[in-house]
């Protein structure tokens, strides 16, 4: 479809398409403007994803650290719970590429991953994630969230979806009044482009929103696609505007089949430092490094401050060095 509409050969796109699904909402195909769109990059298989970059599958550990199937326990108070093997679209750089679109998570699944966290007390907080949870039916996911605020020690419910981005006209205003029936429940979404923030976008968050639900966002930085501070900034600008707080900025994990997608953290670093003083604090996620071997994220930040003999220099968001008078 695709290939028809842009008039290329989709010979090598159905090759990479034959290892890494490939899947695109007709609502998001329509924003498509071509092979060196931002959103064409994030969506449409490239060659390059079959590249032999001798990177594990699995750069988290993910399969190691999972006691039950679809949990992935690795900080004592919280668990990811991949609850849907499915999305609306597959994210070319998604760090669980090896999995999305093929696995197939039943219900007898989640019910052992309820066990799991059930028996587990230190778990206070559990991330519903997979694939897009919001892929499921909505009386399955009530269910699922029934069967988890009967468990006491859950405090808090989180939900990362990638739907209100590309399929927002699933985001209704009777699951949004069924998701916030589960409160204390937070909604992190998926945003990396500006672009990516349509109307009917806006209007999926909007509905988040005034449903009293907290909305974050994750964001991706993607060669070529937003590693610029102007591109960023005008996201982080447009959600804010959309009450939706950008939370974290993710460097691109070592996967493999990601590598033409992946900036040096020198990158990261520069647009956070330009970031900061040009764009409202509310309006600055945390620039983060999942650690390969799934050892934990760890936010990264600009040099701001140095030791030099009993002096400290603290560097202003203008890149004045100032004599700090520490105790
Ligand atoms: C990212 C992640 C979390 C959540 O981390 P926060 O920093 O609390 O958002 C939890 N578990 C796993 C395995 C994760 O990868
Ligand atoms: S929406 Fe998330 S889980 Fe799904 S393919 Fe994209 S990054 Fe991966």
């Amino acid at each position: 479809m695709v290939a028809r509409r842009f008039g290329i050969d989709p010979a090598p796109l159905e090759r990479v398409a034959a290892i890494y699904p490939f899947r695109i909402t007709p609502f998001y195909f329509r924003l498509l403007q071509g092979p060196d769109d931002p959103l064409w990059k994030q969506v449409v298989p490239d060659p390059a994803e079959l590249a032999e970059d001798g990177l594990p599958a699995d750069p988290l550990n993910e399969e190691c650290l999972s006691p039950a199937p679809g949990i992935v326990h690795r900080y004592p108070d919280r668990v990811l719970f991949l609850v849907s093997g499915s999305c609306a679209g597959y994210c070319r750089f998604c760090t669980r590429k090896r999995w999305v679109g093929k696995a197939k998570v039943s219900f007898s699944d989640v019910l052992a991953g309820l066990d799991y966290i059930a028996r587990t007390p230190s778990v206070r907080d559990v991330l519903l994630s997979g694939g897009d949870p919001l892929m499921m039916a909505d009386l399955v996911l009530k269910e699922i969230l029934e069967r988890l605020r009967r468990i006491p020690h859950v405090e808090v419910i989180r939900v990362g979806t990638r739907l209100p981005v590309t399929l927002p006209e699933r985001i209704t205003e009777p699951l949004c009044r069924m998701l916030a029936s589960f409160h204390p429940l937070f909604v992190n979404t998926h945003f990396n482009h500006p672009r990516e923030l349509t109307p009917e976008a806006a209007e999926a968050c909007r509905l988040l929103a005034d449903a009293g639900i907290p909305v974050g966002n994750q964001t991706v930085l993607l060669r070529g696609v937003n590693d610029s501070a102007a591109i960023l900034r005008e996201l982080f600008q447009q959600l804010l505007r959309n009450r939706v707080r950008p939370y974290y900025l993710h460097q691109m994990d070592l996967t493999h089949g990601t590598g033409h997608f992946r900036t040096p953290l020198s990158c990261g670093l520069k647009i956070m430092a330009e970031l900061r003083g040009t764009l409202s604090g509310l309006g600055i996620p945390a620039f983060v490094v999942d650690l390969p071997g799934g050892k934990g994220k760890i936010p990264l930040l600009p040099e701001y401050g140095a030791l030099r003999g009993n002096e400290v220099v603290l560097r202003s968001p203008g890149g004045e060095e100032i004599l700090y008078p520490d105790l």
